[in-house]
């Protein structure tokens, strides 16, 4: 291609997880060269090793994509929408429009980065430039290393201590109000062909009711959050009873919302008085795990799928697949988790706390190796995402970097006592117990049969009884660790 041609040659957007028009530094490079801009993703289940979205996510990415696409279209450009392997489209679509550059936002995961660099490589021997930024992370996973040696942070303090140190994010970058399109612009498919949304049976059809997917979506939640929700997020923040988390996390996989905007807003709502300093250091803290576990999964790509402690290797889990379905469909007698994985698959999220609970019950009390619950999460959230599900699974199964001890067992009674203590968050997701009282609600094989009757409950028939006794369970769990304790 001539310097000419270069110079007035179009620039491909790719988007992937970045689905937002505002602070979005690929973006905003393509319009400063001033160049006609073709916008385009790729649905590529096909990258070796890439972990297919599963169903809820489709679900979501289906309407984040509807959303970018009428955002785009509004200011006069169009998102083309193709599917197969990014290796092979984003090379020959750069060549069918001329494209004299490409422009992407970083992902972290092993599969993405490898194919990643192969895009690029390919680019560039074709003679096309490609930049690739970063639009996702306060702390890009190479940015930090520990002052003590070693080349990655294992623990989340430290790592966060550093990463604060560097300061805030930078200054937002305000989305176009206008886009020059590539003319013609590329054929592409139509979103509804790709069925990413279920229609028969259609198990997403609650979803809607609890998420706006989309860039709008997105900051409306952050502003309906910081106005009424974000005061005693620092305390509240394990109530699963309560709406009192910024449920944000679909939004932040998608990269409809950067990290860095929530990290702004939330600091104007502390310094206009809206929100105590407290609960806004809390919240960004919470992003931080989100930063630490990119962090790890980066350094450690085998994290999804192996023990970062080796000597669970030789952990003697065990496979109940009547267990593990009653775990999926929330029927294990324990309420707090039955309420929890209920709420999973009605709306493709749960609380963290639940979260916790949920995973410990499956991983502790059923004795089933974590990857069987991650895969669970992986295709049933929708804000399923490879770093934080992997990190969190092996953190509660005690089998990772900081983890929790795997001796740690979760009282599921206790739990639903102390962070559900009227039994709200049970009644609204398991109401076939809504009639039993506060401390009931949390045990009910242990309630008058009087008062099961008065609430209509027959164990084993409205609602199961405990598929499993927690003492026995937890010290079958605690000897079997006895067996790997000594391990390596
Ligand atoms: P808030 O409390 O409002 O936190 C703000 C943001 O911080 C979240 O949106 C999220 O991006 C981040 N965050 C909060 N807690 C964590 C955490 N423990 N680890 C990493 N990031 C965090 N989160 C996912 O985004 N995707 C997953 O696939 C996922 N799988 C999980 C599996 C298990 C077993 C557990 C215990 C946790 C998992 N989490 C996952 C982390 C956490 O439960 C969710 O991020 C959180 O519940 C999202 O709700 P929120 O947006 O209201 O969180």
């Amino acid at each position: 291609m001539s310097a000419a041609s270069i110079s007035s040659a179009p620039v491909l957007v790719w988007f992937r997880q970045d689905l937002r028009l505002a602070d979005n530094p690929a973006l905003a490079a393509a319009l400063a060269s001033t160049r006609p801009i073709v916008c385009v993703f790729v649905l590529d289940d096909e990258a070796p090793g890439a972990w297919r979205r599963g169903a809820a996510s489709r679900w979501w990415l289906h309407h984040s994509l509807g959303a970018l696409s009428r955002d785009i279209a509004q200011r006069g450009a169009g998102l083309v929408l193709r599917r197969g392997s990014a290796a092979k489209i984003i090379p020959r679509l750069a060549a069918e429009i001329g494209a004299g550059l490409v422009v992407w936002s970083r992902q972290y995961e092993p599969w993405a980065t490898a194919r990643d660099s192969a895009i690029k490589a390919a680019l560039k021997r074709a003679g096309v430039a490609a930049e690739s930024f970063n639009s996702a992370l306060l702390v890009e996973p190479w940015e930090l290393k520990p002052a003590s040696g070693g080349t990655f942070f294992k623990v989340y303090s430290p790592f966060w201590r550093a990463a604060l140190a560097r300061g805030g994010p930078p200054a937002a970058i305000l989305a176009p109000s206008k886009l020059l399109s590539f003319d013609p612009m590329p054929a592409g498919d139509a979103l509804s062909d790709w069925r990413l949304a279920p229609v028969k049976p259609d198990w997403a059809a609650g979803f809607s009711s609890h998420w706006t997917p989309g860039e709008t979506g997105a900051h409306q939640r952050l502003a309906a959050f910081l106005r009424s929700e974000a005061v005693g997020y620092g305390e509240l923040r394990n109530r699963p009873d309560l709406p009192a988390t910024s449920r944000l996390s679909p939004h932040l996989h998608f990269g409809e919302i950067s990290p860095g905007a929530i990290w702004r807003a939330a600091h104007l709502a502390r310094a206009q008085g809206g929100v105590p300093d407290g609960d806004v250091a809390k919240l960004i803290a919470e992003i931080g795990w989100r930063e630490f576990s990119n962090h790890l999964l980066f350094h450690a790509p085998t994290l999804p799928e192996e023990n970062w402690r080796a000597r669970f290797n030789a952990f003697p889990w065990r496979e109940d697949s009547d267990l593990i379905e009653a775990w999926r469909r929330g029927q294990t007698g324990y309420p707090i988790v039955d309420a929890g994985m209920r709420q999973l698959w009605a709306t493709g999220w749960m609380h963290n706390r639940v979260r916790m609970i949920t995973a410990s019950f499956l991983i502790k009390h059923l004795m089933t190796h974590w990857r069987v619950g991650a895969d669970w999460f992986w295709d049933t959230l929708v804000d399923a995402d490879l770093a934080n599900n992997a990190a969190s699974w092996q953190w509660v199964a005690g089998t990772g970097a900081d983890a929790a001890p795997y001796f740690r067992i979760f009282n599921p009674v206790t739990q639903g006592e102390k962070f559900d203590p009227n039994g709200a968050y049970v009644r609204r997701w398991a109401p076939e117990l809504a009639g039993l009282d506060a401390r009931a609600i949390h045990q009910p094989w242990t309630a008058a049969p009087f008062d099961l009757a008065a609430a209509g409950v027959t164990l084993g028939k409205t609602y199961p009884k405990p598929i499993i006794d927690h003492a026995a369970a937890r010290a079958r769990a605690l000897a079997a660790f006895e067996t790997v304790k000594s391990a390596a």
